[in-house]
């Protein structure tokens, strides 16, 4: 059981050598104040005094100037040995969930000082605390720009997830993480005499168009070793399962949309993951365990992956390379979450009689499904006067080309005929209809841009450009007069 050994060098070295290194600001306070971005840029630049070895890039400025650190470890140089498998994890894209912050810095202060270095024998890891420290410093879930960081990886109109998805291009991490904290506190689960009590809990790829084989080893290895990891390092874990209250409404694994932090990278062929922690009655209460916890998440997320390098970067390369190649031929655009028969057993804590109990619930939909795919074409052509898609195309790096037309290429135009609505996770979305008709290639020289569907990006492509797809870009405001009733779809696709 060599992951039990593990842990205990974990342990050990937890025990053994805090002395020895750098508290952060968290722990300095005795747990008593939460991190600014100010204290966390002073704490790196104490680590980095400590000649530390570790690199620290910025990769993006917020929308109020505040940098975005990124700490890079590695055995040798950051990204050149070809041999490591590249892992990243990045907190706080919500500036109301400290403790994956703090965890994280509390994580970065030990590898700066050389615990867990082991882990720099199969691994580079690159470590962003705070992913938005403009909400970081007033408590506030939203950007300066008052967007929700999470739900913008799509539309990429926010500088900090702009810079994440340029700085993950630029090393393609084969795995990745993003750190959140869920509340057990609402009132709606509060009247049913329950809450949510687990200090760590873990989601993986749900959307279908992402490998099969992620969301196997997810399931049958990763999720199994974390829940056992947390146990015994003496916190309590479920598997991530937004919905409910139980039998009201119902529970499900998350959502299936590509605009998050996990679902976004994990769609260009990346195995990734979502961890939420317990949030607080407030942001401070209980930070301690919070953070801590947290914490051992993220060392159980690398203990894996190097447990399990040499297995993991050759499974990523051959799907990012079926992805480059066209596959699936087929994309999901319409998906709904469904049940298999089975019930869930979820632990919870009863407020009744203040103890950790388990609930089973019924009305529990594991399983997501298409409802409507379409057939994957060569690539989408759009129109060069559409500077707005044409800068969605540049921020998310996807590969284009001028459109050069071919007699032989066979083009279809979308008309849209209605425009109804269809449910989306509890949200109603538009659901347009639309007939098409086939278009000669003649006159659309020098006044198109050709997205190839063949690169990393090319099942995001179909997902964002197909006009019906419940989580394409045009059910995002900013992108909405793309569907107009009577009108052609302004994006054209290539079949051949
Ligand atoms: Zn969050």
């Amino acid at each position: 059981m060599r992951r039990i050994v593990l842990l205990m060098v974990f342990v050990v070295f937890t025990t053994g050598m805090n002395a020895q290194r750098v508290l952060t600001p968290l722990e300095k306070s005795g747990f008593t104040k939460l991190t600014t971005h100010q204290e966390m840029m002073d704490f790196i630049r104490e680590l980095e005094e400590g000649h530390a070895k570790f690199e620290v890039k910025t990769i993006a400025n917020t929308v109020q100037g505040r940098e975005i650190p990124v700490l890079e470890f590695s055995s040798s140089v950051f990204g050149q040995d070809t041999s490591k498998l590249m892992v990243l994890l990045f907190a706080q894209q919500h500036g109301n969930e400290p403790s994956g912050k703090e965890g994280a810095l509390m994580l970065v202060s030990k590898l700066a000082s050389g615990e867990h270095g082991w882990l720099l024998d199969y691994l580079d890891i690159a470590i962003i605390p705070m992913m938005n420290p403009d909400g970081n410093e007033v408590d506030r879930r939203r950007n300066g720009n008052g967007a929700d960081l999470n739900r913008s990886h799509l539309v990429m109109d926010q500088p900090e997830t702009i810079g994440l998805h340029k700085y993950f291009n630029e090393n393609l991490f084969h795995v990745s993480m993003d750190v959140h904290e869920y509340s057990p506190f609402s009132s709606d689960w509060m009247d049913i005499g329950f809450r949510k009590n687990s200090d760590v809990t873990a989601g993986r790829l749900t959307n279908i168009n992402t490998p099969q084989s992620f969301r196997d080893i997810s399931d049958s290895k990763y999720l199994p070793f974390l829940k056992e990891f947390i146990q015994i390092a003496g916190y309590t874990y479920s598997e991530y399962t937004p919905g409910g209250p139980p039998e009201a409404e119902y529970i499900r694994h998350s959502t299936y949309d590509i605009n998050d932090g996990r679902q976004s990278i994990g769609s260009l062929g990346t195995l990734s993951f979502i961890q939420e922690g317990m949030n607080g009655k407030d942001s401070i209460s209980n930070i301690e365990r919070r953070a801590k916890s947290q914490m051992t998440g993220m060392q159980a997320y690398l203990t894996w992956m190097s447990d399990n390098a040499q297995k993991i970067k050759p499974m990523v390369e051959a799907e990012r390379e079926n992805i480059r190649n066209g596959y699936p031929e087929k994309v999901a655009i319409q998906m709904e979450h469904r049940s298999d028969g089975r019930v869930l057993d979820m632990p919870v804590l009863s407020l009744k009689s203040g103890k950790d109990t388990v609930i089973t619930v019924k009305n529990y939909r594991p399983v997501v499904a298409s409802i409507f795919d379409v057939k994957k074409p060569v690539g989408y052509l759009v129109p060069v006067e559409r500077k707005d898609l044409i800068e969605w195309t540049e921020r998310h790096g996807m590969i284009t080309t001028k459109y050069n037309p071919s007699p032989t290429h066979k083009i279809e135009e979308y008309t849209i005929t209605a425009i109804d609505s269809i449910d989306f996770e509890g949200d109603i979305v538009i659901n347009p209809s639309y007939t098409v008709s086939e278009m000669s290639s003649g006159n659309l020289k020098g006044a198109y841009l050709f997205i190839p569907t063949k690169q990393l990006a090319g099942n995001v492509i179909v997902q964002a450009l197909e006009p019906k797809s419940t989580i394409g870009l045009a059910t995002y405001k900013k992108f909405e007069d793309l569907v107009k009733k009577g009108e052609k779809y302004p994006v054209l696709r290539l079949l051949y």
